[in-house]
């Protein structure tokens, strides 16, 4: 089963980008994503939609 969650910025919290995590495996996904208001590539978090 896949699950909805939101990329979350860990430098300004900001809710960026959407994303689907299969429940079955971890369900923290870090990935490096562009953020409009840092104006960088930075780690975004999952976190529930
Ligand atoms: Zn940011």
């Amino acid at each position: 089963m896949r699950e909805i969650v939101v990329l979350e910025c860990s430098v300004c919290k900001n809710r960026n980008y959407t994303s689907t995590i299969d429940t079955r495996g971890g369900r923290k996904v870090e990935v490096k994503k562009f953020c409009r208001p840092c104006r960088a590539h930075v780690i975004h978090k999952s976190r529930k939609a």
